[in-house]
């Protein structure tokens, strides 16, 4: 559809004013302005449709357009807008309780606002639970490269992707990075789980004393779709005690059904001492995240003298609107069972795009649930990552049949070349086969 001259009124608007998530000071022609949504689909400003195969920032689990959830925000609102949590109000008790019910054992929950505070908060946690147990040197946290865990300075620092970090460091101190598993590119080292190895070589050179704890996604989302082989997970957990260092689980993306278990740790058999959560806690409707702790790391904190208790507060973190929306949010979930839809159709996916693999472009079609990755090469012997000009193509050519679906990599190496798909998981069965047929048609234009 041409655009009209309000349209351009906007677009000019939001040229001059708006400075883009990930933007420099270039203008954006091709920002979608997005006026209306309903369950997987959005619409722009000139009536353009699109089925949102991102979930926004995989984060829209429930989907658009969902009026129940309104409803409890504003009914909450009305009713008792605010209050800190510094003392307690019910919407955050109810979560509390309800987030337990879904993680299945026995955590205490501290809220936030985003998926980088949760993980902030967690290393606070972490860093004061060792002190607490007269452990004071244990300051260091390990993560994974590749994997993003939020813009704040601790949860960059954490993060293991440099291009994203090096113009504002320094950042945190004391957050080492080791290499991820890749299924793909490096099967012989995930075959000997020797990517899990290098995390246990790491903490004993830099001293198990020195360690607090390791951070990691059950699957690296942001970084490329990175599947943990068999046992990894469970490996990881126990090169953790072997050491003394705390496992947190950014369920972040993972979490809420995403990978069709309610939350990603689950699929591999491990309990976390930490997990942070956000994105679908709230299918995004409103900002809230949180960090549940395990009881046993919460009860180091008891009897604490006044100096020694948990110094961290947010103003807004666990807002009662959020968590009333939340606890709403939750019970759509349950009621339409969209955790076992995710696992269902993300089962039926791999199956259905099993032919993709058979074109010379595609190297790999990897995922869990309804988040999956397909890694675009050149060459499927030498595995060389498929120049962005080809990624884009289909990636455009998908945002023309109206399916909008994303892209990421190794971009410090400079490779975006792994397509990524995460719907909102109440999509239906024509939503299915739309998303199918639009995938293969674009990737046969290659
Ligand atoms: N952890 C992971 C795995 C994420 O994907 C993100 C955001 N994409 C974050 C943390 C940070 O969340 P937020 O943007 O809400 O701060």
């Amino acid at each position: 559809m041409q655009a009209t001259e309000q349209t351009q009124n906007l677009q000019k608007a939001d040229e001059k004013y708006l400075w883009h998530a990930m933007r420099g000071a270039a203008p954006s022609p091709t920002n979608l302005i997005i006026t209306k949504a309903e369950g997987a689909w959005v619409t722009d400003i000139d009536g353009n449709r699109y089925l949102d195969g991102m979930s926004g920032l995989w984060c829209v689990n429930v989907g658009y357009g969902r009026k129940e959830l309104a409803r409890a925000a504003f009914e909450q609102l009305e009713e008792m807008p605010y209050f800190p949590l510094t003392q307690s109000h019910v919407p955050a008790i109810k979560l509390a309780e309800k987030l337990n019910e879904w993680l299945g054992d026995d955590y205490v929950i501290f809220f936030s606002n985003s998926g980088s505070e949760a993980n902030e908060t967690a290393f606070k946690i972490a860093r004061q639970y060792h002190q607490q147990k007269g452990g004071h040197g244990r300051y260091k946290f390990i993560s994974r490269y590749r994997a993003y865990h939020g813009n704040s300075m601790g949860a960059l620092a954490a993060t293991g992707q440099a291009q994203r970090k090096y113009k504002y460091e320094p950042l945190g101190q004391g957050f080492l990075h080791v290499a991820p598993p890749d299924t793909y590119r490096n099967p012989d080292d995930v075959n000997t789980l020797a990517s899990a190895d290098e995390i246990d070589r790491v903490m004993t050179w830099e001293l198990s004393q020195t360690v607090a704890g390791l951070i990691m996604e059950p699957i690296i989302t942001g970084g490329g779709i990175l599947m943990p082989p068999d046992g990894y997970m469970a490996k990881v957990k126990e090169i953790c005690e072997k050491h003394g260092a705390l496992l947190i689980c950014d369920e972040v993306i993972c979490g809420f059904g995403r990978t069709g278990k309610p939350f990603g740790f689950m699929n591999y058999g491990v309990k976390p001492d930490i997990i942070t959560m956000a994105k679908g806690i709230t299918s995004a409707y409103l900002p809230l995240s949180a960090t549940a702790v395990r009881r046993e790391v919460y009860e180091a904190y008891m009897g604490s003298e006044d100096y020694d208790r948990f110094r961290h507060v947010n103003t807004f973190g666990g807002n009662p609107a959020a968590c009333a929306l939340a606890l709403k949010n939750l019970e759509i979930m349950e009621n339409e069972k969209l955790i076992e839809r995710s696992k269902e159709l993300g089962e039926r996916l791999l199956y259905e795009l099993e032919d993709v693999k058979e074109h010379p472009n595609v190297g790999d079609v990897r995922g869990k649930g309804l988040l999956l990755g397909i890694e675009l090469v050149e060459d499927k012997q030498t595995k060389e990552p498929a120049a962005i000009e080809k990624v884009n193509k289909v990636i455009n050519a998908c945002k023309e049949k109206g399916l909008i679906i994303g892209k990421n990599g190794d971009t410090v190496a400079g490779y975006n070349n792994i397509l990524q798909l995460a719907p909102p998981l109440c999509i239906t069965e024509e939503d299915f086969t739309f998303i199918v047929k639009t995938i293969k048609e674009c990737l046969s234009q290659l």
